[in-house]
């Protein structure tokens, strides 16, 4: 197996990604699993190998609203239903990329279905 730290840099996505990370992604849903405001994926790249970590938030309108406002406890109830999203997950390893330079990661970006309440 090669070196996974010599994966170059490069801005792209794959479906087979989307299939792996399926298979290897960890999901938490902040702060309960009944009222998720946020959703975390972590584990492995599926094309550096390197673990990563996202966070997905929900309720993204609500964070920069006054949280007793009536736009913002709308956007909570619905939150607070049984949903599920299309996470973009982008590579945010730690490691350094050959020819990353200012970036994070390796480039890669796949999609995870998070569903919750169900
Ligand atoms: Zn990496
Ligand atoms: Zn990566």
């Amino acid at each position: 197996m090669a070196d996974q730290q010599d994966v170059l840099y490069r801005v792209e996505s794959d479906p087979d990604w989307n299939t792996v990370a399926a298979g290897t992604a960890r999901v938490s849903l902040h702060p309960d699993e009944t009222a998720p405001e946020v959703v975390v994926v972590s584990g492995p790249c599926p094309r550096c190998r390197h673990e990563t970590v996202h966070s997905e938030p929900l309720v993204s309108y609500a964070n920069a609203l006054d949280r007793s406002s009536l736009l913002a406890r709308l956007l909570r109830r619905r939150a607070a239903e049984a949903g599920s999203r299309e996470v973009e997950v982008i590579c945010a390893c730690s490691a350094t990329h050959p020819e990353a330079g200012e970036h994070t990661g390796c480039g890669a970006s796949w999609v995870l279905h998070v569903e919750w309440g169900v």
